[in-house]
């Protein structure tokens, strides 16, 4: 993860302190994806893979939920197929509130009404990412269903309304990058505080279709014209301070750097030093448990299982260091 605002303001945003700040998390951030059922078909899902093993049943959920209450992880980010199709989801999210967790929601926001905004913040829920790959039609033709992308915009305005910080996920495939300028105009217009856009991984139903993988040098268009998106904003006092962040590739970081060094070589000579103590102290990373209890090493290696979740336990003792 390159959290470009950060990189762009160097020492003035506190909220990446796991990132590039002094605390040092030794556990990973944990993705539970409790269900593989999903109420749209995104052309990119990375979940929709063919019947795994069967399903954890509430036992064994709430097993590892006891489990991560004694590991304490940065983060449970509780994802899917689309976790609010699981009929314990609220279950599950008031039980990890429970156990102290830190959680965060990914979700498509299809299902999110007042009272499921309400719930979610009700267990204390800091932060809500809703995934969308384009801007009306656009979107609902990819990710197929019709109406999609406004019940996702009510998602949002719901979601804000009843307290939660909200962010929107986007994912950079071939067909989202002509329509990146309406995604950067709808975030100004939204109740987001975070705009985090993942490069595509073609994995699951992306691995079968070969429109999706954007050419490299759009892609690093892209990422640049992000880049100083993200800087004008927060120079013009935009209408929000929009954290900016992307996933899957950490040259982006080097992209900052380069866009920096052409502006403002102090700041530039800040970002650098970000980037050269989060590459070296080695952070606790991320770990993706699937609805069937496999482990893997982040939520695009399902071909790479660790073991299970249980296997977590060897990270018990090892708690969160301070530099
Ligand atoms: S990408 Fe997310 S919202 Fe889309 S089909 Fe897959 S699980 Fe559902």
């Amino acid at each position: 993860m390159v959290g470009i605002s950060s990189l762009l303001n160097p020492y003035g945003d506190e909220r990446d302190g796991t990132r590039y700040g002094h605390k040092r998390p030794s556990a990973p951030v944990v993705v539970w994806h409790i269900t593989d059922r999903c109420n749209l078909r995104c052309r990119h899902c990375y979940a929709a893979l063919p019947a795994s093993g069967p399903p954890m049943d509430r036992e064994e959920a709430l097993d590892f939920i006891g489990l991560l209450s004694d590991l304490s992880p940065p983060a449970l980010l509780m994802s899917g197929g689309e976790p609010l199709m699981h009929p314990d989801f609220f279950l599950y999210l008031k039980a990890a509130a429970a156990a102290g967790l830190r959680i965060t929601v990914s979700t498509n926001g299809v299902l999110i009404d007042d009272s499921a905004a309400a719930e979610i913040a009700s267990f204390g829920v800091p932060y809500v990412g809703v995934s969308v790959d384009g801007v009306g039609d656009v979107n609902d033709s990819f990710r197929g269903m019709a109406g999609a992308f406004q019940r996702a915009l009510d998602g949002i305005e719901a979601l804000a309304s009843a307290g939660c910080r909200v962010g929107l996920r986007i994912t950079l495939s071939r067909p989202l990058l002509p329509h990146l300028e309406s995604i950067l105009a709808l975030a100004l217009d939204l109740p987001v505080s975070r705009l985090c856009f993942y490069h595509f991984v073609p994995v699951g139903r992306g691995a079968l279709d070969s429109g999706l993988s954007p050419d490299r040098g759009d892609e690093i268009r892209a990422v640049n014209r992000i880049i100083r998106w993200a800087d004008s904003d927060a120079r013009s006092g935009g209408k929000r301070p929009a954290e900016v962040l992307t996933v899957g590739d950490a040259s982006d970081g080097a992209l900052v750097y380069d866009y920096l060094q052409g502006q403002d070589p102090v700041r530039a000579a800040s970002a650098r030093e970000l980037l050269l103590r989060s590459a070296s102290r080695g952070a606790g990373g991320i770990r993706s448990v699937r609805w069937d209890g496999v482990l893997f090493p982040n939520q695009f290696s399902w071909d790479r299982p660790l073991g299970e979740w249980r296997d977590l336990a060897c990270l018990k003792s090892r708690g969160t260091t301070v530099e």
